[in-house]
């Protein structure tokens, strides 16, 4: 049956904009039908709304929604974004993370994986940033706001692309770009926490080294279990952050440790 005739054609309104892929930029080679042609029967029996367009579309980004069952263009947009930056994580990965010196650096033919990888990340953060453009459809037009340049902060400095920010916070402040970028995403999407994060780590796993290797040591000699001794340990110095090591591991052995003597 002949269900395209169901759809209305979507149109670019600026011939800059003729052939264009409406999710990505790419050329366009085909049209992608919201809702998809394979759902339709989802959609016109159910009392739901669907925008019944067809907008131009290059071939990867209608194969990469052709399971998805969603019926207006917004969320389908939304979808495809996501599908796109999973689909080329890796690549996104090296664009991010490698920079063109430290890909010179390596052997010839990693250097053509990473310089490969690198280029296709760069181009998928395009598409994958593609705000669209303005169309018309069964002669009502709407506009597709600019989009607002997107800027990444670290502390007072403002970067234009995430690899930019990523390689002067690394440089800055002498993290590891996998562990920074890591941080990054759990953090919120801040620099600044990511940053902060990564020093009170820091911080804690110093305290924790000054503490464990005294607390060894204690539960060597009085035959206590180790773990046992560097919690409780920790357990003191956290209720009293006045007490020394020293103290605390007396104070334990005082009340764990039959026969303890404290030598302070
Ligand atoms: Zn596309």
């Amino acid at each position: 049956m002949d269900y395209e005739k169901y759809y209305e054609p979507l149109k670019a309104v600026h011939s800059t904009d003729f052939n264009r892929c409406i999710y990505c930029g790419c050329e366009a080679s085909c049209s992608d039908y919201i809702p998809p042609i394979n759902f339709i029967h989802d959609w016109r029996d159910a009392s739901r709304e669907a925008d019944f367009i067809s907008v131009p579309s290059c071939t990867e980004c209608r194969d990469l929604l052709k399971k998805q069952n969603i019926g207006s263009l917004d969320l389908r947009i939304d979808a495809l974004k996501g599908l796109l930056a999973d689909k080329y994580e890796k690549a996104i990965r090296v664009f991010n993370h490698w920079s063109d010196e430290e890909i010179q650096e390596m052997d010839a033919s990693f250097q053509r994986s990473l310089k490969g990888g690198s280029n296709l990340g760069k181009e998928v953060i395009t598409r994958v940033r593609f705000a669209g453009f303005d169309y018309e459809v069964n002669g009502s037009i709407t506009r597709v706001a600019k989009p607002e340049k997107r800027l990444f902060k670290v502390f007072e400095h403002e970067f234009n692309s995430f690899k930019e920010a990523l390689e002067f916070a690394c440089l800055t402040y002498q993290i590891k770009k996998s562990k920074l970028s890591q941080l990054y995403f759990e953090s919120g999407e801040s620099f600044e926490k990511a940053i902060e994060n990564f020093h009170y780590t820091m911080k804690l796993q110093e305290l924790e080294n000054e503490i464990k290797q005294p607390c060894q040591k204690f539960a060597k000699q009085y035959k206590q279990n180790s773990d046992f001794v560097l919690r409780t340990v920790m357990k003191y110095m956290t209720e009293d952050e006045e007490l020394e090591v020293n103290i605390a591991l007396a104070k334990l052995g005082q009340r764990y440790v039959k026969g303890f003597k404290a030598v302070v």
